[in-house]
């Protein structure tokens, strides 16, 4: 977070205590030195994240689905709304998130080692089976919601045409929807519960899966895809902790247990 100079708002250094272009001395820094609190750490990230996600993502879907809903009175389709609601608000909330938090994604790929890497991806695969059979198995374990799934194994689903939606904008709103959440309920909440808590890892493991399961349902507004959301989750946020921080990983098995969705239910 920035500190500036209330006399010539020049945007002061840390310790800077004493403007050094005007010499104005800052209360605000001395109180930072004072308390060893200069903002911008993993609270304050998150804080910004979280926001972001609520105001882009959940009310901004709400806000543009009664738009469409008003505007489009004859549609009388919920995919229409679903399908252009959660495509603007993923899109802008992914683009809105990933300018403001992109210094923290520089190492997002891989930070961990060999044997790290086995384990969380056998664990990840075994998520990823998991989920895609229990959303075979029934319409109340998901993966997707059933307003896609249905659109999906309609037949007349296709890839670049549909009046009330397409699978290229579903596919493309759900991966900004796992980039979304692997961005700010893994990196950002994650490392906010581990800085400022004592937290053992399974607590972790369980306040963020629980978290970030809200947060999914609070924007996609699926009771459906609870169940599996939940172990995508748990699963998720373990393999962030087990990695050394690292998100690659989880947005490849994301972006794969959403193409499976596609195999199975378009194809
Ligand atoms: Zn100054």
């Amino acid at each position: 977070m920035k500190i500036r100079c209330q006399n010539c708002y020049r945007v002061l250094d840390r310790n800077e205590e004493y403007c050094k272009s005007c010499g104005e001395h800052s209360e605000q820094m001395k109180r930072a030195m004072e308390t060893g609190n200069f903002g911008g750490g993993p609270l304050d990230r998150f804080k910004i994240g979280a926001l972001l996600f609520l105001i882009l993502a959940f009310f901004g879907n709400g806000i543009i689905m009664i738009t469409l809903a008003v505007i489009q009175k004859d549609s009388n389709t919920d995919l229409y709304k679903y399908s252009y609601g959660l495509l603007i608000s993923s899109v802008v909330a992914l683009a809105a998130i990933f300018i403001v938090h992109y210094k923290d994604l520089i190492d997002f790929f891989w930070n961990g080692n060999k044997e790290q890497f086995g384990r969380c991806f056998l664990l990840g695969l075994l998520g990823v089976i998991i989920v895609s059979l229990l959303s075979i198995l029934t319409n109340a374990t998901r993966v997707i919601p059933n307003v896609y799934t249905n659109y999906l194994q309609s037949g007349y689903a296709r890839f670049f045409s549909g009046k009330d939606s397409n699978a290229t904008f579903i596919l493309i709103s759900l991966i900004c929807v796992v980039l979304v959440e692997e961005i700010v309920f893994r990196r950002l909440l994650i490392d906010a519960i581990d800085d400022q808590t004592m937290l053992g890892d399974v607590m972790v493991v369980i306040l963020g899966g629980l978290v970030s399961t809200i947060a999914d349902f609070a924007w996609l507004m699926s009771v459906e895809t609870i169940i599996t959301s939940l172990i995508i989750n748990f699963i998720m946020t373990w393999i962030y902790m087990n990695s050394n921080r690292s998100l690659g990983l989880n947005v490849l098995l994301r972006v794969l247990i959403i193409v499976i969705q596609f195999l199975i239910f378009l194809v």
